[in-house]
């Protein structure tokens, strides 16, 4: 395995083509935006250095029986997926930030299943073929971009229909030794921060989308591949000189647009081209891991949106009211809820046809279902607690200026025995996570990330067994068909 030091060296040596605000970026790993998501990705790397975590943050790969980490690992009990939401958990504590790594582990996950039940049918060795690239990142301890949604055009049409046809990643040309994909991946978390990518399609498929039902992986700085990095709000506040106006200093995540221009990928690399039929199966099974992902990630961040309010509440002297304590405990109640549904999620999980353990999808759809929902009251709660001071108080340059620092330092101290800056430095965090930057990661990527609302309430549809339901209840009031 990486230590940290040795991934964040490892980005060093890629040859990424980004852009940012318009500019072509020299040295992402440098670059004071980029870099706090970087350090989040890193924190998946140094937490597994550490003995006392070896538990959650290492697992034994069932490949070849030695240690990996767990983000390059195929769950291989319901022991195993609910050890990664407890992963999740710590490690959005420790960043109040997405830490970007979990769509690889997702991915392959999904992957590996699909890719073993293709083959199963169709008698084609895809499978054998993602076990060789799995072997190498569990090797390699890479991080992998799981890059699943396209652009997608017009809602309505399918991907095959688009006026343009590269809103979906397709396949332009087929060769002897690989195929050529054009198109691009929207939204795609962490991938300036990987080593490599693996392509899933976006939605089931028909026979008319043959040249789009494809799924494949990639060197991150593959030839042909770049990147235009994503705005988030208060972004340009990490330019800025000092180092509490930006609310969290240290760590972030991002998110870009990956485009495809005639990509060359070998066949060993492709893990699926044409099988149209499976794509909704890939669909369902990585959306499905990442919804219970939600469930530990988003807890994390909550942990810490939580003892921020906390905080400020004492700092503003309020600590005491009944009516803060009891939006605590609500805050609490919310955010275990959610913690509740991503353990249940994983204890029911069930084992696939390849041998690696799947959520329980009614469960994890109901877990993602919440976290549409949960962390924007949490938010509510804690702007609620913090004050307007949150989004009305001075800068970090008015405190330290030599003579209004003075006015600042005097108006804006709650409690005496409190400084200013500390007041400024808690409230300016529980900013970041509602409304700056991880607010990208605590409120819209909540709602939207993973599928839409919408998305889940199809699988639960789906998978509630009304029916079933109808049955208990004909029987109890004795009704005869
Ligand atoms: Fe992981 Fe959460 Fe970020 Fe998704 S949003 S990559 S689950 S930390
Ligand atoms: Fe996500």
């Amino acid at each position: 395995m990486m230590t940290g030091e040795q991934y964040e060296e490892s980005l060093r040596k890629m040859n990424f083509k980004v852009y940012l605000q318009g500019e072509l970026v020299k040295n992402p790993v440098d670059h004071p935006i980029i870099r706090p998501s970087m350090n989040s990705v890193k924190m998946t790397y140094k937490l597994a250095e550490d003995t006392q975590y070896a538990d959650l943050m290492t697992a034994t790969s069932h490949l070849t029986g030695k240690k990996v980490n767990r983000f390059c690992h195929l769950h291989q009990s319901t022991d195993d997926l609910v050890r990664k939401i407890k992963m999740q958990r710590l490690l959005g504590q420790r960043t109040a930030a997405c830490f970007q790594r979990c769509v690889g582990m997702d991915g392959i996950n999904a992957v590996a299943s699909t890719t073993f039940e293709i083959d199963q049918k169709l008698g084609t060795k895809y499978h054998e073929r993602f076990n060789k690239f799995l072997l190498k990142m569990q090797e390699e301890d890479w991080t992998v971009d799981g890059a699943m949604t396209d652009p997608k055009g017009d809602r309505g049409l399918a991907p095959s229909k688009q006026a343009d046809p590269d809103l979906f990643v397709h396949v332009v040309e087929k060769r002897e030794d690989g195929i050529v994909v054009s198109g691009a991946k929207a939204h795609q978390t962490g991938a300036i921060n990987s080593h490599w990518i693996l392509v899933m399609p976006t939605i089931a498929m028909t026979k008319d989308d043959t040249d789009y039902a494809l799924s494949f992986c990639a060197p991150a700085d593959a030839e042909g591949i770049y990147y235009i990095y994503g705005r988030q709000s208060c972004d340009t506040r990490k330019l800025e000189d000092g180092d509490i106006d930006v609310g969290n200093k240290q760590f972030g995540g991002h998110e870009a647009l990956m485009v495809f221009d005639h990509v060359f990928i070998p066949w060993e690399n492709v893990f699926m081209c044409g099988e149209y039929e499976f794509s909704g199966m890939l669909v369902e099974r990585f959306a499905g891991y990442h919804r219970q992902s939600y469930g530990g990630c988003k807890v994390g961040v909550g942990d810490v949106l939580i003892g921020a309010a906390a905080v400020a509440a004492e700092f503003n002297g309020v600590a005491k009211a009944s009516h803060i304590k009891d939006k605590l405990i609500e805050m609490t109640h919310l955010n275990e809820t959610l913690y509740a549904c991503g353990i249940a999620c994983s204890a029911e999980g069930h084992k696939t046809a390849c041998g690696n353990y799947l959520i329980n999808l009614l469960l994890a759809n109901v877990c993602k279902q919440n976290i549409t929902r949960f962390p924007y009251e949490i938010a509510r709660l804690a702007e609620d607690i913090a004050g307007g001071l949150m989004v009305t108080m001075p800068s970090e340059k008015d405190l330290c200026h030599p003579e209004i620092g003075k006015v600042v330092d005097k108006y804006f101290r709650g409690v005496a025995s409190v400084s200013t800056e500390n007041r400024m430095r808690i409230l300016r965090l529980i900013e970041n996570i509602t409304l700056g930057t991880a607010a990208v990661g605590y409120r819209t990527e909540s709602m939207h990330g993973a599928g839409s609302p919408q998305a889940q309430r199809i699988m639960i549809s789906r998978q509630g067994n009304l029916e079933g339901k109808k049955q208990l209840a004909k029987a109890i009031a004795q009704i005869k068909d």
